[in-house]
């Protein structure tokens, strides 16, 4: 059976639809097929080979809702008919140090779901059993697909860091992944401060949990919160003011980045030093924190907010997340 999905074919073209045979199922492997998939800005960077990791013909899509209609012979935990998630890994060794201490997405080898595999923009998508996560029955399933890429990418730092529910905490960017943090960090207890680019955002993200809004082009609006957090999470792809987010923690504070910034980071050191401050970075989570999050998910009644759009417009949404920023994150969904 050919699997039908949508591919781009060099760096910086439109994506079209693209069909290939996918092999023998593997041992390990389900067969997902997909009824939503998340468009995460990492789907746009990989599609501009922005990485150097890009392999044409590239289908993106690592956010992926679905039902297993095939398994592997090893596969004994998850069933054909079960609706699932998938999120940016698809594979890893299961026998490393990191995969032994529950830290799969730290396995040297763990693959990506779009690095050198075909994703989730497609009918059907396979990946190594671990990976696939059951979808509990009380969150929208048309919402589900960006907790397994942007959901689990901030939610594991709020529990590898022990951020607690008396914390003040920063979030940098009100983006798809920068709107579930804070939702998150809302629900943990937290008192949370939004820092965004575009102050139009203000409204939406005091609705997703925000209590303070701070538009973080404006300086003198970043000094007046030195010294005040005690962690942020900085959801942003682009260099910023560092300095100025080291300034505005508490001792011991932590700027935490998931954003694939490119550059290095420009930090005056001596204010790490006499506030005995970090500056960190992660990948995703573990299958066990992706399991987490969802019964976390559950039972605090949450989800990402979404805009539904049907595949055949991927394009379109494409250009959408690149031009207008949204506080909110777009989903495509098979007709
Ligand atoms: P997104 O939906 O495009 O959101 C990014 C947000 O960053 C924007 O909404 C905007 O928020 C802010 N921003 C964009 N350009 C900016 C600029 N020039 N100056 C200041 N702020 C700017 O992207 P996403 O899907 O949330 O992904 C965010 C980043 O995380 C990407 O780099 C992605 O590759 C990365 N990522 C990393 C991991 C990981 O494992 N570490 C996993 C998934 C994604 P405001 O308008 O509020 O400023
Ligand atoms: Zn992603």
């Amino acid at each position: 059976m050919e699997f039908n999905a949508y591919a781009v074919t060099e760096t910086g073209g439109k994506l079209k639809p693209f069909s290939f045979e996918p092999g023998e199922l593997g041992e390990r492997e389900v067969q997902i097929r997909v009824e939503y998939c998340g468009i995460c800005h990492s789907d746009l960077s990989m599609t501009n080979n922005e990485w150097n990791m890009t392999q044409y013909p590239f289908v993106p899509g690592h956010e992926v809702v679905g039902i297993i209609e095939d398994k592997g012979p090893h596969v004994k935990h998850l069933d054909t008919g079960q609706r699932v998630g998938l999120g940016w890994y698809s594979s890893s060794c299961l026998h490393c140090e990191w995969c032994m201490s529950g830290d799969h997405n730290l396995c040297p080898s763990a693959v990506g779901t779009i690095v050198g595999r075909y994703g989730g923009f497609a009918d059907r998508v396979r990946a190594d059993a671990t990976w696939v996560i059951p979808l509990p029955g009380e969150i929208d399933r048309s919402a589900a697909g960006p907790l397994f890429c942007g959901g689990i990418t901030v939610f594991n730092p709020i529990v590898q860091h022990h951020v607690r529910p008396t914390d003040r905490v920063g979030v940098i960017g009100i983006g798809g992944l920068g709107h579930m943090a804070l939702r998150f960090l809302h629900a943990w207890g937290c008192e949370v401060t939004a820092f965004s680019s575009s102050p139009s955002k203000e409204e939406q993200a005091r609705a997703l949990g925000a209590d303070h809004f701070v538009h973080s082009m404006d300086a003198r609006a970043l000094n007046e919160v030195a010294g005040s957090l005690d962690f942020i999470l900085c959801t942003v792809n682009v260099d910023l003011n560092w300095n100025a987010y080291v300034a505005a923690l508490r001792p011991k504070g932590r700027l935490h980045i998931v954003g694939a910034v490119p550059g290095p980071l420009a930090l005056e050191w001596f204010p790490m030093l006499s506030g005995q401050k970090s500056v960190s970075g992660s990948p995703l989570g573990s299958p066990a924190t992706i399991a987490r999050m969802l019964a976390f998910c559950a039972r605090h009644d949450l989800a990402p907010k979404v805009e539904v759009i049907a595949f055949d417009r991927v394009n379109e949404a494409f250009e959408r997340l690149e031009s207008e920023k949204p506080a909110h994150r777009l989903v495509l969904a098979q007709g």
